[in-house]
């Protein structure tokens, strides 16, 4: 019945397929054989013995609708049965886990406390196991009345105590594991394929019996589904699916060291032992990251093969420097190496045939903005144009000035003048630039009279159009959207499509794992900058805690605006709205000119201000008209201030790592020592790992795996949602090796058979779980 319609309740497991025995001969990836992902993705949940109207709708709450949502919603963690101990057996003072049921809820109230402090509530839970009986004490936790119901399953775990001579657990984990029903009739059912026992114990006892592993779903307050249940829906469903097609064949599971896929499913769902669980998430995991790199691959492929790119010139004409050389040799300091190979990385994607898509990674202040010039200078060599989009104006028109100032005195041929040369143009477009300068900007870039076109948003718009675009880069792109950088890379074909597709450079200093960006930018080629330039210093970080701490801060912002230099102060961040921000800000700068920094200029730099005052406030105190700046987190990104040395961020506990690292960026970027506080009387534990993490280190890559470690890779993911909603098991993180294998054979694999022909099971698992538009594109034959 393999591969056959899964309709009968009583059909049990058909006879094993054979994995690994399809089409594919030298065995890296198998054929069809046995239950395919699609089949399971189309039959919904309620074909399952016991999972009626009322129940398929509480899977629906918790996202099940199939029978494959059931099968690949997994256990969150495992209990191990084989280690409880009997209530009989306890010891007072010991460590222990209990499996019983629950008799009795009572909620005593009444003063037995000594003094005249009001008591705490308590929750008496009366557990009994067939062994023996114990009483379960909860302080201040009514809600566990309701949660531990008469006649559940539960497994507590802690430290055994008494109390007037009777044994007694108090504010234990607790862990409904069913109802007495449930588990006593079901649970041995649904163990049974798996060849353990779950016969209950007699008398009153826990039906739940010891000695296997208890697998423990994710669930709902909103369902009264239990553990107990889903696994037996999970145990049912392992029982008539049988042997599942396995994409994967004999030698790519033998040289990843990975389970088979039927193995990997019931020994997710049902392990006999604790270990097994281990190699089936391995799998599961591999196979998430598998489908995922692959349709990253596919992508790369298709950009590729689509492309109409340009062949750069990457020497200069007879021998002489190129335009990229002369910028580099005029530069105020000497490049770092991580500077010079990028560019050379660069220089070898820019000759080739294709675009390139590359991402470069780099710490604050690591240089990134050289290395785009060097990048865009590389296209005006051979005639062409190029494009840096920044998110911000503030950021735009810095971008502006720096390259300006770093392009100074260089020329391009031009035969229309006297001396066959003109000076290199860099040309500014922000939402601001007016109606007259806008028109004859677009009059340049459109006969190629402007070389450099520096700017926000506003590059997108429809006017914008170039003769020859060659090269794009995007600095800080968190800050766009996937949309916005192909919009800004189409206008290189032009209104009537007969240009070419320009290079792509994207530029990040927001740095995540390596492993985590092959699986967020898997489409993109990767360089990073690991080297800062020479001479800086590392920002001394405190955070201080209390007001007396605090003087500290400000003590230095006055010593080092005295000595000429100059101070951020970071105001709170407020949840939604810009305004309410705006508003603390105001009042924070008013606050400190009257008190802590009483005397010294400050300016005021928020969202609100009109864009012209804003670009006055950064004027004043870039030229050190200000000595300090109080702002919002408007000064986040890319803010280049060499004089200044102090960064004060208030409430930095309401900040994340990335955002609290970017701000410190602004510092420390000159020669002299620089200093950042971080105010938070908050030290809970999360937000003492982030501001101890802070203190700990300076390196964008190193806070980066710590982010990850404490955020989990929701948010990272969430920058690339699509196609990424696949990720149920696999962490960026401890799985990095598993990437790394999945993006190895993703790449074999299309290397090999570049439109998966020969993969059908593949191609068919890999658009259940990306959407229409990313199947059409990358399946369009
Ligand atoms: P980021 O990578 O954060 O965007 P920037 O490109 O803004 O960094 O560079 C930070 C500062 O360091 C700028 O003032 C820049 O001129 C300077 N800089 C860049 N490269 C070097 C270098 N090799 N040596 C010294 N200073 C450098
Ligand atoms: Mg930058």
């Amino acid at each position: 019945m393999t591969g056959g319609p899964l309709t009968d309740p009583r059909t049990g497991p058909p006879p094993a397929g054979r994995p690994g025995s399809g089409p594919d001969p030298d065995g890296t990836v198998a054929g069809g054989d046995g239950r395919k992902l699609r089949q399971l993705a189309e039959l919904p949940a309620s074909v399952l013995r016991g999972v009626g109207a009322a129940a398929a709708r509480e899977l629906a709450e918790l996202g099940i609708e199939s029978v494959l949502d059931l099968l690949t919603h997994y256990p969150r963690r495992y209990i191990d049965g084989t280690r409880l101990v009997p209530i009989a057996d306890l010891t007072q003072g010991e460590k222990a886990s209990v499996l019983g049921e629950v008799m009795r809820v009572s909620r005593p109230s009444g003063n037995y406390g000594r003094g005249r402090r009001r008591s705490p509530s308590r929750v008496v839970v009366e557990v009994s196991d067939g062994s023996g009986s114990l009483q379960v004490v909860f302080f201040n936790q009514s809600w566990r009345a309701k949660q531990l119901a008469v006649g559940s399953q539960v497994l507590f775990f802690g430290t055994v105590g008494s109390y007037r001579g009777q044994l007694q657990l108090t504010g234990p984990t607790a862990e409904v594991l069913g109802t007495r029903g449930e588990t006593e009739t079901e649970a041995g059912a649904g163990t049974e394929g798996a060849g353990t026992e779950g016969a209950g114990t007699e008398g009153g006892g826990p039906a739940v019996s010891a000695g296997r592993v208890f697998p423990v779903y994710p669930l709902s307050d909103k369902t009264s589904l239990t553990s107990a249940r889903i696994g037996r829906y999970a145990g049912e469903a392992l029982d008539r699916a049988g042997t599942f097609a396995d994409p994967l064949g004999e030698r790519s599971r033998r040289r990843f060291d990975l389970v088979g896929r039927t193995t990997a499913f019931n020994d997710i769902h049902r392990p006999t032992a604790m270990d097994d669980h281990g190699s089936a998430r391995r799998r599961l995991a591999f196979d998430e990251l598998f489908r995922l790199q692959l349709a990253l691959v596919l992508r790369q492929a298709r950009l590729q093969g689509d492309a109409r790119g340009i062949r750069h010139v990457v020497a200069g004409p007879d021998g002489s420097p190129t335009l990229a050389e002369r910028f580099l040799d005029q530069l105020p300091f000497e490049p770092t190496d991580a500077q010079r190979r990028a560019l050379e990385v660069i220089r070898g994607d820019l000759a080739g045939p294709l675009p390139m898509h590359r991402l470069l990674q780099g710490d604050v202040g690591s240089g990134k903005t050289v290395v785009a010039v060097g990048a865009m200078l590389t296209a005006v060599e051979g005639g062409h144009q190029a494009a840096l989009m920044a998110p911000t104006e503030v950021l735009a028109e810095q971008h502006a000035a720096a390259v300006r100032s770093l392009v100074d005195g260089l020329t391009v041929p031009d035969p229309a003048t006297l001396e066959g040369r003109r000076p290199l143009a860099v040309a500014l477009l922000t939402s601001k630039t007016g109606a007259g300068e806008r028109a004859a900007l677009h009059q340049g870039l459109a006969d190629g009279t402007v070389d450099l076109l520096i700017g926000t948003h506003a590059l997108l718009t429809e006017e914008v159009g170039f003769r020859s675009l060659g090269v794009v880069v995007i600095d800080e792109q968190h800050r766009f959207g996937v949309e916005q950088r192909a919009a800004l890379r189409a206008k290189g074909r032009g209104d009537d499509g007969s240009g070419h597709d320009p290079d792509l450079l994207v530029m990040t200093a927001t740095p995540i794992p390596r492993t985590a960006a092959m699986v967020v930018f898997g489409d993109l080629d990767m360089t990073i900058l690991d080297e800062l330039p020479a001479g800086r210093l590392p920002v001394t970080t405190s955070w201080l805690r209390t007001p007396l701490e605090t003087e500290e801060a400000w003590s230095r912002v006055r010593a080092e605006v005295a000595e000429g230099r100059r101070a951020f102060v970071v105001c709170p961040l407020v949840d939604g709205s810009e305004r309410v921000e705006a508003t603390s800000a105001v009042a924070e700068a008013e606050r400190l000119s009257g008190a802590e920094l009483a005397g010294l200029r400050l300016g005021l730099l928020h969202g609100q201000l009109p864009s012209a005052e804003k670009e006055r406030v950064m004027a004043d105190f870039r030229r050190g008209d200000l000595d300090v700046l109080v702002a919002t987190t408007v000064i986040e990104v890319g803010v280049d201030i060499p004089e200044a040395t102090v960064m004060v961020i208030e409430d930095a506990d309401r900040f994340g790592i990335a955002q609290l690292h970017q701000l410190r960026g602004r510092v420390g970027r000159g020669g002299d020592p620089s200093w950042c506080y971080l105010l938070s009387e908050n030290d809970t534990p999360e937000a003492a790992a982030r501001l101890g993490a802070m203190e700990a280190s300076t390196d964008g890559f190193e806070l980066a795996d710590v982010d990850l470690e404490l955020r989990g890779e929701g948010t990272i993911l969430g920058a690339r949602q699509k196609g990424r909603s696949d990720l149920k098991l696999a962490r960026l993180l401890s799985d990095g090796d598993l990437v790394v294998h999945a993006r190895e054979l993703a790449e074999e694999l299309v290397a090999d058979d570049p439109e998966l022909a020969g993969h059908g099971l593949l191609v068919d698992e890999l658009r259940i779980f990306i959407d229409e538009d990313e199947a059409e594109f990358l399946f369009k034959s």
